[in-house]
């Protein structure tokens, strides 16, 4: 059975004194290994490995320091099928799924590769006669990232590319859930050759997270996960003066208009709903049909997601994957039964969902509710499982008003052949992804990524130029070297 360790300092350390949690194959119900919940300790030798390689790292130029990225980039990608594996085997999700999480990871450090041209500062001449003024970006020391376990491989890669390329140091916390992942690319981390200091791993769950908010060497704070963490995370990084972004919780609506092109549009949308077990932050959710679209839609939209073939990710054809823990699965299925009891009507129940030589895993099948009220249980709550509930309206701007009146604004999306429609959608709707005939709208890595509203507590967002902000701060030099001192010497 695997033990999952720490990576501080360049060495791999067994926080043996703590307590362990196990970690799950979730399409086979068994466990894999063994996450330890290392505490302030673990923390803080992390915090000081980082802080003591921050001035040699930062003073490394920084065309230097994404050699190292370049090369982890090529690690990762000759090792593409350890890592998708073990994404699978942990999270649930299918193989191709998991290669797609890593190729986004890949691309992060890509983006990251241009952090020299990225960095450039500003500079000003003869503000005053003989006066110039600069700004030059520094790093802003030892930052740490909390991720979740729905993107074990590429949620850690929206921001630690940026910070080390930036000439930061910094601390990963993966999911306890997942930690396996992670193993594998500190490996790969470790091969690559970074001075000691510069990356670290440190596993755990809550335990870990609360010595990194109040660690007074650690000054930027990224995390990915839950709306009610995110809150009180962003709350109390901001109480310690640290700089924080925190990408929140989701349910995405998604607006089909009746010229919208149905075959496409049933295709994405199950896809976007159903595909990784409803566990991926900008699935849709909520579906509002519009005007005549509701029966040639859900129609369709039942068949397809009835055909939906569900199991144990790395098996050939698989389409939904397993649902990472056994208490998530028995959330979603207590939530279709709020759903059923609100009085929504259930035409696709996925709830004990048994797959053929996998009976111990952890499945839901696609699960279809329609009538669903606004203000309702399941309406309001993101189940982050493959259920979608379907609302209907008879106007675009009605669409709008219910998909906005929603806490969260992390995605949405609308299927039409109007340019008109999707324009004021685009214009209209309050939420940081907006696809139009797109059922997924991940930003690539040179584009930010973040959530509104509800979804997201900061202001800069993960990947791209954003993260070249948030890692460094910014110093403005005022200096007078008039012409005139010269002819004194
Ligand atoms: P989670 O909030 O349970 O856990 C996220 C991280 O926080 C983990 O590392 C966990 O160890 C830690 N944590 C959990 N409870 C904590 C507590 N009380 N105090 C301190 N730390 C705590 O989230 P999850 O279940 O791992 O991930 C799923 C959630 O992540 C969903 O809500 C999903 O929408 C969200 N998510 C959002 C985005 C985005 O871009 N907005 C992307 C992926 C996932």
């Amino acid at each position: 059975m695997e033990k999952i360790l720490n990576y501080i300092n360049g060495q791999w350390i067994d926080p043996s004194d703590v307590e362990y949690v196990n970690v799950y194959n979730p399409a086979f119900g068994e466990v894999r290994a063994h996450t330890p919940l290392s505490g302030v300790t673990a923390v803080d030798d992390a915090a000081q490995a980082a802080a003591q390689a921050l001035p040699n790292w930062r003073r490394t130029p920084a065309q230097d320091r994404i050699q190292y990225l370049l090369k982890l980039r090529q690690l990762l990608k000759e090792h593409e099928y350890e890592i998708a594996k073990a994404i699978t085997d942990e999270a649930g999700k299918t193989f191709e799924e998991s290669k797609g999480e890593l190729q986004r990871a890949v691309e992060n450090l890509e983006v990251a590769a241009g952090i020299p041209s990225l960095m450039k500062g500003e500079f000003s001449e003869d503000i005053a006669r003989g006066i110039d003024e600069t700004m030059i970006r520094q790093p802003v020391g030892v930052g740490a990232t909390i991720a979740p376990f729905n993107f074990p491989a590429m949620i850690p890669f929206w921001f630690m590319p940026y910070a080390l390329a930036t000439g930061n140091t910094y601390i990963v916390k993966p999911s306890e859930k997942v930690p396996t992942t992670m193993q594998i690319v500190f490996r790969l981390i470790d091969q690559v050759g970074f001075p000691p200091g510069v990356i670290n791993l440190v596993n755990g769950s809550k335990e870990t997270v609360n010595p990194i908010l109040d660690h007074p060497l650690i000054r930027a704070v990224t995390f990915v996960g839950s709306t009610p963490t995110a809150k009180y995370l962003y709350a109390r990084c901001a109480a310690n003066g640290k700089r924080v972004q925190a990408q929140g919780g989701a349910k995405n609506p998604v607006v089909i208009m009746p010229d919208a092109d149905m075959d496409m549009t049933v295709k994405i949308v199950s896809e976007s709903a159903f595909g990784s077990a409803g566990q991926r932050c900008l699935a849709n959710s909520i579906v509002i049909t519009v005007g005549d679209s509701h029966e040639p839609f859900v129609e369709s939209l039942i068949a397809e997601a009835r055909s939906r073939k569900v199991g144990y990710g790395m098996d050939e054809g698989v389409q939904t994957g397993a649902i990472v823990s056994k208490e998530s699965k028995e959330r979603i299925e207590n939530l279709i039964g709020i759903g059923e009891r609100e009085g929504a009507n259930l035409v696709l129940d996925g709830r004990g969902t048994v797959v053929p030589g996998y009976e111990k895993g952890w499945f839901v099948r696609p699960t279809i509710f329609l009538d669903v009220k606004p203000g309702s249980e399941i309406w309001k709550t993101e189940i982050f499982g493959p259920v979608l509930s379907v609302m209907h309206v008879n106007t675009l701007d009605e669409a709008i008003a219910l998909a906005n009146s929603h806490q969260y604004g992390n995605q949405a999306s609308i299927f039409t052949n109007s340019g008109v429609a999707a324009r004021q959608f685009k214009y209209e709707i309050e939420a940081g992804n907006v696809g139009i005939n797109i059922g997924v709208a991940a930003p690539m890595a040179f584009f930010p990524f973040s959530g509104w509203k509800d979804s997201f507590f900061g202001d800069m967002h993960g990947q791209g130029m954003d993260m070249v902000e948030f890692f460094t701060q910014k110093k403005i030099v005022v200096e007078r070297w008039p012409k005139e001192w010269t002819r004194k010497f």
